[in-house]
Protein backbone atom coordinates (compact mmCIF):
# COMPACT_ATOMS: atom_id res chain seq x y z
CA UNK A 1 0.00 0.00 0.00
CA UNK A 2 3.10 2.21 -1.44
CA UNK A 3 1.14 5.88 -1.38
CA UNK A 4 -0.78 5.22 2.29
CA UNK A 5 1.20 7.37 4.91
CA UNK A 6 2.42 10.98 4.01
CA UNK A 7 5.67 12.49 4.75
CA UNK A 8 6.76 16.03 6.12
CA UNK A 9 4.79 15.88 9.44
CA UNK A 10 3.74 14.10 12.53
CA UNK A 11 0.31 14.18 13.85
CA UNK A 12 0.16 15.15 17.21
CA UNK A 13 -3.44 14.70 17.56
CA UNK A 14 -6.96 14.46 15.54
CA UNK A 15 -10.03 15.88 17.00
CA UNK A 16 -13.13 14.24 14.69
CA UNK A 17 -16.60 15.96 15.05
CA UNK A 18 -19.34 13.86 13.69
CA UNK A 19 -23.10 15.28 13.42
CA UNK A 20 -24.99 12.04 12.99
CA UNK A 21 -28.12 12.06 11.89
CA UNK A 22 -29.40 9.06 10.62
CA UNK A 23 -28.13 6.00 8.82
CA UNK A 24 -26.71 5.25 5.47
CA UNK A 25 -27.43 9.08 5.62
CA UNK A 26 -24.77 12.09 4.96
CA UNK A 27 -24.55 14.28 7.78
CA UNK A 28 -21.67 16.96 8.78
CA UNK A 29 -18.23 16.63 9.70
CA UNK A 30 -15.00 17.92 10.69
CA UNK A 31 -11.19 16.95 11.60
CA UNK A 32 -8.66 18.82 13.04
CA UNK A 33 -5.19 17.87 12.80
CA UNK A 34 -2.55 19.29 14.98
CA UNK A 35 0.78 18.75 13.68
CA UNK A 36 4.29 19.90 13.47
CA UNK A 37 6.32 20.07 10.49
CA UNK A 38 9.57 18.01 9.90
CA UNK A 39 10.69 19.58 7.04
CA UNK A 40 9.72 22.82 5.28
CA UNK A 41 6.50 22.83 3.71
CA UNK A 42 5.04 23.97 0.84
CA UNK A 43 2.45 21.84 0.24
CA UNK A 44 1.70 18.48 2.15
CA UNK A 45 -0.88 15.17 1.59
CA UNK A 46 -3.09 13.49 3.59
CA UNK A 47 -5.27 10.19 3.04
CA UNK A 48 -8.92 11.06 2.14
CA UNK A 49 -11.22 9.04 0.17
CA UNK A 50 -14.59 9.53 -1.15
CA UNK A 51 -16.83 12.02 1.54
CA UNK A 52 -18.01 15.65 -0.31
CA UNK A 53 -15.30 18.19 0.60
CA UNK A 54 -16.37 21.50 1.40
CA UNK A 55 -13.34 23.46 3.15
CA UNK A 56 -9.57 23.13 4.26
CA UNK A 57 -8.24 25.43 6.38
CA UNK A 58 -4.38 25.62 7.63
CA UNK A 59 -3.95 27.78 11.38
CA UNK A 60 -7.48 29.24 10.44
CA UNK A 61 -6.56 30.29 6.62
CA UNK A 62 -8.83 28.82 3.49
CA UNK A 63 -5.99 26.37 1.92
CA UNK A 64 -5.99 25.24 -1.44
CA UNK A 65 -7.44 21.70 -1.36
CA UNK A 66 -6.99 19.16 -4.43
CA UNK A 67 -8.36 16.05 -4.82
CA UNK A 68 -5.73 12.99 -6.36
CA UNK A 69 -6.99 9.52 -5.90
CA UNK A 70 -6.82 8.60 -2.15
CA UNK A 71 -4.55 11.41 -1.42
CA UNK A 72 -5.94 15.04 -0.02
CA UNK A 73 -2.96 17.75 -1.57
CA UNK A 74 -3.74 20.56 0.60
CA UNK A 75 -1.45 23.73 -0.20
CA UNK A 76 -1.23 26.29 2.70
CA UNK A 77 -1.87 30.38 1.51
CA UNK A 78 2.00 30.82 3.15
CA UNK A 79 4.49 27.67 3.72
CA UNK A 80 5.47 26.03 7.24
CA UNK A 81 8.75 26.33 8.13
CA UNK A 82 10.53 23.42 9.56
CA UNK A 83 9.61 22.79 13.14
CA UNK A 84 6.53 24.41 12.93
CA UNK A 85 3.62 23.37 14.72
CA UNK A 86 -0.14 23.95 12.71
CA UNK A 87 -3.36 23.13 12.92
CA UNK A 88 -5.36 21.84 9.67
CA UNK A 89 -9.23 21.77 9.55
CA UNK A 90 -11.34 20.38 6.90
CA UNK A 91 -14.72 20.56 7.07
CA UNK A 92 -16.68 17.91 4.79
CA UNK A 93 -20.31 16.03 4.70
CA UNK A 94 -19.63 12.48 5.39
CA UNK A 95 -21.14 9.46 3.44
CA UNK A 96 -21.24 6.56 6.02
CA UNK A 97 -21.61 4.48 3.30
CA UNK A 98 -18.62 3.96 1.90
CA UNK A 99 -16.86 0.60 2.27
CA UNK A 100 -14.13 -1.12 -0.14
CA UNK A 101 -13.96 -5.00 -0.35
CA UNK A 102 -10.56 -7.48 -0.01
CA UNK A 103 -10.53 -11.20 -1.24
CA UNK A 104 -9.29 -11.96 1.91
CA UNK A 105 -10.38 -12.27 5.98
CA UNK A 106 -11.09 -8.33 5.70
CA UNK A 107 -14.28 -8.60 3.12
CA UNK A 108 -15.72 -5.69 3.32
CA UNK A 109 -14.26 -2.66 5.36
CA UNK A 110 -14.85 1.40 6.25
CA UNK A 111 -18.25 2.03 7.49
CA UNK A 112 -20.62 -0.74 7.93
CA UNK A 113 -24.45 0.68 8.93
CA UNK A 114 -26.35 -1.39 11.01
CA UNK A 115 -30.40 -0.85 11.56
CA UNK A 116 -30.17 2.17 14.13
CA UNK A 117 -26.31 3.44 13.20
CA UNK A 118 -23.25 2.34 12.50
CA UNK A 119 -19.61 0.16 13.54
CA UNK A 120 -16.19 1.16 11.77
CA UNK A 121 -14.03 -1.36 10.46
CA UNK A 122 -11.20 0.89 9.39
CA UNK A 123 -8.60 -1.97 8.57
CA UNK A 124 -6.38 -2.11 6.78
CA UNK A 125 -6.29 1.60 4.70
CA UNK A 126 -10.34 2.24 5.09
CA UNK A 127 -9.50 5.17 7.66
CA UNK A 128 -9.57 7.71 4.90
CA UNK A 129 -12.85 6.91 3.76
CA UNK A 130 -13.91 7.66 7.71
CA UNK A 131 -11.72 11.43 8.00
CA UNK A 132 -8.51 12.70 6.54
CA UNK A 133 -5.76 11.36 7.85
CA UNK A 134 -2.14 10.14 7.84
CA UNK A 135 -3.16 6.26 7.37
CA UNK A 136 -0.14 4.33 8.03
CA UNK A 137 -0.02 1.23 10.84
CA UNK A 138 3.17 2.65 12.06
CA UNK A 139 1.61 5.76 12.77
CA UNK A 140 -0.42 6.73 15.61
CA UNK A 141 -1.54 9.39 17.89
CA UNK A 142 -4.28 10.64 20.59
CA UNK A 143 -7.53 11.24 19.27
CA UNK A 144 -10.66 13.04 20.35
CA UNK A 145 -14.14 11.94 19.33
CA UNK A 146 -16.32 14.95 19.20
CA UNK A 147 -19.92 12.92 18.51
CA UNK A 148 -23.44 13.99 17.86
CA UNK A 149 -26.36 11.59 18.48
CA UNK A 150 -30.31 12.35 17.46
CA UNK A 151 -32.27 11.82 20.70
CA UNK A 152 -32.61 7.70 21.92
CA UNK A 153 -29.12 6.93 20.27
CA UNK A 154 -25.77 6.26 21.50
CA UNK A 155 -22.55 6.06 20.72
CA UNK A 156 -18.79 4.81 21.58
CA UNK A 157 -15.27 5.70 20.27
CA UNK A 158 -11.65 3.82 21.66
CA UNK A 159 -11.00 5.33 25.15
CA UNK A 160 -12.40 6.76 27.67
CA UNK A 161 -16.15 8.87 27.57
CA UNK A 162 -14.86 12.51 29.30
CA UNK A 163 -18.09 14.07 28.68
CA UNK A 164 -21.87 14.08 27.52
CA UNK A 165 -23.99 17.10 27.18
CA UNK A 166 -27.10 17.43 26.59
CA UNK A 167 -28.28 19.62 24.20
CA UNK A 168 -31.82 22.00 24.46
CA UNK A 169 -33.32 20.06 21.43
CA UNK A 170 -32.66 16.27 22.69
CA UNK A 171 -29.65 15.80 21.04
CA UNK A 172 -26.48 14.48 23.04
CA UNK A 173 -22.88 15.68 22.27
CA UNK A 174 -20.69 12.49 23.68
CA UNK A 175 -16.78 13.56 24.06
CA UNK A 176 -14.24 10.72 24.10
CA UNK A 177 -10.61 10.49 24.51
CA UNK A 178 -8.53 7.59 23.02
CA UNK A 179 -5.96 7.63 25.88
CA UNK A 180 -3.31 6.47 24.25
CA UNK A 181 -1.98 7.13 20.63
CA UNK A 182 -4.10 5.07 18.36
CA UNK A 183 -3.32 3.96 14.63
CA UNK A 184 -6.19 4.88 12.27
CA UNK A 185 -6.63 1.21 11.25
CA UNK A 186 -7.60 0.94 14.91
CA UNK A 187 -10.10 3.40 15.22
CA UNK A 188 -13.89 3.01 16.38
CA UNK A 189 -16.74 5.43 16.35
CA UNK A 190 -20.06 3.16 16.82
CA UNK A 191 -23.41 4.85 17.15
CA UNK A 192 -26.73 3.07 18.06
CA UNK A 193 -29.38 2.46 20.83
CA UNK A 194 -26.87 0.46 22.83
CA UNK A 195 -26.77 -0.45 26.50
CA UNK A 196 -23.34 -0.05 28.44
CA UNK A 197 -22.34 -2.86 30.46
CA UNK A 198 -20.05 -1.88 33.61
CA UNK A 199 -17.39 -4.44 34.85
CA UNK A 200 -14.16 -4.83 36.57
CA UNK A 201 -11.34 -7.41 35.41
CA UNK A 202 -8.09 -8.13 37.02
CA UNK A 203 -6.38 -5.76 39.69
CA UNK A 204 -9.43 -3.51 39.26
CA UNK A 205 -9.74 -3.03 35.04
CA UNK A 206 -12.47 -1.15 33.92
CA UNK A 207 -14.73 -3.14 31.51
CA UNK A 208 -17.36 -1.64 29.85
CA UNK A 209 -19.08 -3.74 26.75
CA UNK A 210 -21.43 -1.62 24.39
CA UNK A 211 -24.38 -3.79 23.06
CA UNK A 212 -27.39 -2.92 20.86
CA UNK A 213 -30.18 -3.19 23.10
CA UNK A 214 -31.73 -6.54 21.72
CA UNK A 215 -28.54 -8.34 22.03
CA UNK A 216 -28.00 -7.49 25.91
CA UNK A 217 -29.21 -10.86 27.37
CA UNK A 218 -27.96 -13.15 23.99
CA UNK A 219 -24.74 -12.17 23.80
CA UNK A 220 -24.30 -12.08 28.01
CA UNK A 221 -22.18 -15.88 28.87
CA UNK A 222 -19.56 -15.30 26.01
CA UNK A 223 -18.89 -11.75 27.00
CA UNK A 224 -19.21 -12.33 30.65
CA UNK A 225 -15.99 -14.40 29.74
CA UNK A 226 -13.44 -11.57 28.63
CA UNK A 227 -12.20 -11.49 32.77
CA UNK A 228 -11.21 -14.78 32.47
CA UNK A 229 -9.48 -14.54 29.44
CA UNK A 230 -7.45 -11.34 31.25
CA UNK A 231 -6.24 -13.58 33.45
CA UNK A 232 -5.28 -16.69 31.23
CA UNK A 233 -3.55 -13.81 28.75
CA UNK A 234 -1.61 -12.26 31.41
CA UNK A 235 -0.21 -15.27 33.20
CA UNK A 236 1.22 -15.51 29.94
CA UNK A 237 2.05 -11.91 28.56
CA UNK A 238 2.13 -9.77 31.30
CA UNK A 239 0.24 -6.56 32.26
CA UNK A 240 -2.78 -5.75 29.70
CA UNK A 241 -1.27 -2.87 28.13
CA UNK A 242 -4.53 -0.30 28.00
CA UNK A 243 -6.79 1.85 30.77
CA UNK A 244 -10.21 -0.23 29.73
CA UNK A 245 -11.52 -2.70 27.50
CA UNK A 246 -14.64 -3.96 26.09
CA UNK A 247 -16.28 -5.76 23.46
CA UNK A 248 -18.57 -4.20 21.18
CA UNK A 249 -21.55 -6.33 19.61
CA UNK A 250 -22.40 -5.13 15.35
CA UNK A 251 -25.82 -5.54 14.44
CA UNK A 252 -24.14 -6.33 11.00
CA UNK A 253 -23.95 -9.80 9.12
CA UNK A 254 -20.38 -9.14 8.49
CA UNK A 255 -18.49 -12.05 9.94
CA UNK A 256 -15.74 -10.17 10.90
CA UNK A 257 -13.67 -9.22 14.47
CA UNK A 258 -11.68 -6.29 14.64
CA UNK A 259 -9.42 -5.17 17.15
CA UNK A 260 -10.22 -1.30 17.61
CA UNK A 261 -8.15 -0.47 20.24
CA UNK A 262 -9.24 -0.81 23.77
CA UNK A 263 -12.78 -1.77 22.26
CA UNK A 264 -13.17 -4.90 20.28
CA UNK A 265 -15.73 -5.22 17.73
CA UNK A 266 -17.44 -8.59 17.45
CA UNK A 267 -20.26 -9.60 15.04
CA UNK A 268 -23.56 -10.78 16.67
CA UNK A 269 -23.06 -14.31 15.21
CA UNK A 270 -19.67 -14.32 17.15
CA UNK A 271 -21.42 -14.30 20.23
CA UNK A 272 -24.77 -16.13 19.65
CA UNK A 273 -23.64 -19.38 18.33
CA UNK A 274 -21.41 -21.89 19.61
CA UNK A 275 -18.88 -21.45 22.87
CA UNK A 276 -16.18 -22.62 21.34
CA UNK A 277 -15.89 -20.60 18.40
CA UNK A 278 -16.82 -17.50 20.20
CA UNK A 279 -13.99 -18.02 22.78
CA UNK A 280 -11.66 -18.14 19.86
CA UNK A 281 -12.63 -15.04 18.82
CA UNK A 282 -12.94 -13.31 21.43
CA UNK A 283 -9.02 -14.50 22.75
CA UNK A 284 -8.00 -13.37 19.28
CA UNK A 285 -8.97 -9.84 19.50
CA UNK A 286 -8.01 -9.56 22.71
CA UNK A 287 -4.33 -11.03 22.02
CA UNK A 288 -4.18 -8.30 19.64
CA UNK A 289 -4.39 -5.10 22.20
CA UNK A 290 -0.79 -6.37 23.51
CA UNK A 291 0.23 -7.63 19.65
CA UNK A 292 -1.21 -5.18 17.28
CA UNK A 293 -2.38 -2.60 18.76
CA UNK A 294 0.41 -1.85 21.78
CA UNK A 295 3.15 -3.25 19.67
CA UNK A 296 2.29 -2.05 16.73
CA UNK A 297 3.60 -3.35 12.88
CA UNK A 298 6.04 -1.42 11.29
CA UNK A 299 4.88 -2.16 7.61
CA UNK A 300 1.69 -4.16 6.24
CA UNK A 301 4.26 -7.29 5.55
CA UNK A 302 5.11 -7.18 9.13
CA UNK A 303 1.24 -8.34 9.76
CA UNK A 304 2.30 -11.97 10.57
CA UNK A 305 3.90 -10.42 14.15
CA UNK A 306 -0.12 -9.40 14.96
CA UNK A 307 -2.37 -11.92 13.27
CA UNK A 308 0.23 -15.00 14.48
CA UNK A 309 0.57 -14.19 17.96
CA UNK A 310 -3.24 -13.54 18.26
CA UNK A 311 -3.80 -17.16 16.37
CA UNK A 312 -1.09 -18.53 18.59
CA UNK A 313 -2.65 -18.09 21.29
CA UNK A 314 -6.49 -18.09 20.17
CA UNK A 315 -5.46 -22.01 19.47
CA UNK A 316 -3.38 -22.46 23.17
CA UNK A 317 -6.50 -21.42 24.68
CA UNK A 318 -9.17 -23.12 22.59
CA UNK A 319 -6.76 -26.26 23.05
CA UNK A 320 -7.53 -26.74 26.90
CA UNK A 321 -11.04 -25.21 26.53
CA UNK A 322 -12.83 -27.66 24.40
CA UNK A 323 -11.19 -26.63 20.97
CA UNK A 324 -9.07 -28.75 18.56
CA UNK A 325 -6.13 -29.84 20.24
CA UNK A 326 -3.30 -27.65 19.95
CA UNK A 327 -0.88 -29.53 18.54
CA UNK A 328 -2.92 -31.37 15.80
CA UNK A 329 -3.80 -27.64 14.78
CA UNK A 330 -0.14 -26.73 14.67
CA UNK A 331 0.51 -30.10 12.61
CA UNK A 332 -2.96 -29.08 10.33
CA UNK A 333 -1.36 -25.95 9.54
CA UNK A 334 2.13 -27.57 8.89
CA UNK A 335 0.39 -30.07 6.45
CA UNK A 336 -0.85 -27.12 4.41
CA UNK A 337 2.00 -24.81 5.15
CA UNK A 338 3.82 -24.79 1.35
CA UNK A 339 0.36 -24.66 -0.39
CA UNK A 340 0.31 -21.22 1.66
CA UNK A 341 3.59 -20.33 0.83
CA UNK A 342 2.88 -20.87 -2.87
CA UNK A 343 -0.28 -19.40 -2.79
CA UNK A 344 0.33 -16.24 -0.62
CA UNK A 345 4.06 -16.14 -0.18
CA UNK A 346 6.29 -16.55 2.91
CA UNK A 347 4.85 -15.71 6.64
CA UNK A 348 6.80 -12.34 6.36
CA UNK A 349 6.92 -11.91 2.51
CA UNK A 350 3.24 -11.90 1.12
CA UNK A 351 3.13 -12.00 -2.43
CA UNK A 352 0.95 -8.91 -2.75
CA UNK A 353 -1.22 -6.68 -1.06
CA UNK A 354 -4.29 -8.40 -1.91
CA UNK A 355 -2.90 -11.67 -0.27
CA UNK A 356 -2.29 -10.01 2.97
CA UNK A 357 -4.91 -11.48 5.23
CA UNK A 358 -4.90 -15.22 4.34
CA UNK A 359 -4.56 -18.14 6.24
CA UNK A 360 -0.74 -17.74 6.02
CA UNK A 361 -1.08 -14.75 7.97
CA UNK A 362 -2.94 -16.59 10.69
CA UNK A 363 -2.33 -20.38 11.45
CA UNK A 364 0.40 -19.89 8.93
CA UNK A 365 2.18 -17.35 10.95
CA UNK A 366 1.02 -19.02 14.36
CA UNK A 367 3.29 -22.13 13.24
CA UNK A 368 6.27 -19.97 12.95
CA UNK A 369 5.91 -19.43 16.62
CA UNK A 370 5.37 -22.86 17.37
CA UNK A 371 8.59 -23.52 15.56
CA UNK A 372 10.35 -21.35 17.57
CA UNK A 373 8.83 -22.74 20.58
CA UNK A 374 9.98 -26.32 19.51
CA UNK A 375 13.58 -24.68 18.97
CA UNK A 376 13.85 -23.19 22.10
CA UNK A 377 11.88 -24.87 24.73
CA UNK A 378 8.35 -23.78 26.14
CA UNK A 379 10.41 -21.42 29.12
CA UNK A 380 12.41 -19.60 26.79
CA UNK A 381 9.50 -18.72 24.19
CA UNK A 382 7.51 -17.85 27.44
CA UNK A 383 10.44 -15.38 28.08
CA UNK A 384 10.83 -14.17 24.37
CA UNK A 385 7.23 -13.68 24.48
CA UNK A 386 6.82 -11.29 27.70
CA UNK A 387 10.32 -9.46 26.44
CA UNK A 388 8.60 -9.12 23.03
CA UNK A 389 5.39 -7.08 24.59
CA UNK A 390 6.67 -5.12 27.33
CA UNK A 391 9.92 -3.76 24.96
CA UNK A 392 8.45 -2.58 22.08
CA UNK A 393 4.74 -1.39 24.51
CA UNK A 394 3.94 1.90 22.36
CA UNK A 395 5.57 0.85 19.77
CA UNK A 396 5.63 0.53 15.97
CA UNK A 397 8.40 -2.80 15.26
CA UNK A 398 9.01 -5.31 12.20
CA UNK A 399 10.28 -8.94 11.51
CA UNK A 400 13.97 -7.87 12.42
CA UNK A 401 13.17 -6.50 15.42
CA UNK A 402 11.57 -9.62 16.16
CA UNK A 403 14.41 -11.85 15.18
CA UNK A 404 16.74 -10.10 17.11
CA UNK A 405 14.76 -10.18 20.02
CA UNK A 406 13.95 -13.39 20.47
CA UNK A 407 17.99 -14.35 19.73
CA UNK A 408 18.87 -12.00 22.64
CA UNK A 409 16.59 -13.32 25.27
CA UNK A 410 17.54 -17.17 24.35
CA UNK A 411 21.44 -16.70 23.72
CA UNK A 412 21.73 -17.69 20.69
CA UNK A 413 21.80 -16.48 16.90
CA UNK A 414 18.49 -17.79 15.73
CA UNK A 415 18.59 -16.07 12.55
CA UNK A 416 19.87 -19.23 10.43
CA UNK A 417 16.82 -20.73 11.93
CA UNK A 418 13.61 -18.53 11.85
CA UNK A 419 15.16 -16.60 8.39
CA UNK A 420 13.77 -20.05 6.16
CA UNK A 421 10.65 -20.08 8.00
CA UNK A 422 9.60 -16.48 7.69
CA UNK A 423 10.79 -15.83 3.81
CA UNK A 424 11.44 -19.00 2.70
CA UNK A 425 10.09 -20.63 -0.36
CA UNK A 426 9.28 -24.25 1.11
CA UNK A 427 8.42 -24.55 4.96
CA UNK A 428 11.75 -26.09 6.76
CA UNK A 429 11.47 -29.26 9.11
CA UNK A 430 9.79 -29.13 12.27
CA UNK A 431 11.79 -29.37 15.44
CA UNK A 432 11.13 -32.38 17.52
CA UNK A 433 8.57 -33.60 14.87
CA UNK A 434 11.00 -35.51 12.10
CA UNK A 435 7.52 -36.98 10.97
CA UNK A 436 5.57 -34.19 9.96
CA UNK A 437 5.25 -33.73 5.96
CA UNK A 438 3.99 -30.84 4.14
CA UNK A 439 1.39 -31.72 1.67
CA UNK A 440 2.29 -31.35 -2.23
CA UNK A 441 1.63 -28.10 -3.99
CA UNK A 442 -1.38 -27.95 -5.93
CA UNK A 443 -0.64 -25.19 -8.84
ZN1 LIG B 1 -6.53 -10.84 14.01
Amino acid sequence: MPLDGNGGYTVRRYTLDFDWTAPRTPFAASTTIDATATQALSRFDLDFAGNALREVTVDGTPARAVRDGDELVVTPARPIPHGGAFTVRVDYTADPTLQRHRGDAIAEYGWVPTPDGTVLYPQPDGAKMIFPVNDHPSLRAPVTFHITTPPGLGAVANGKLVERVRRPDGHVRWTYDSEHPVAAQLIQMAIGKFAFVAGTGPHGLPLQDVVPDGLVPGTKAYRALTSEHLTWLERRLGPYPFRRYGVLVADTDLPVALETQSLSVLPRADLLGDRIDAERNLVHELVHQWTGDSVAVRRWSDLWLSEGHARFYERLYSGTHGGDGFESAMRTAYERHDQWRHDDGAPAEPSSDAHLFKQMRYDGSALVLYALREKVGEQTFDRIERSWVTTYQGRAVGTQDFVALASGVAGQDLSAFLTPWLYGARTPPMPGHPDWRPDPVQD
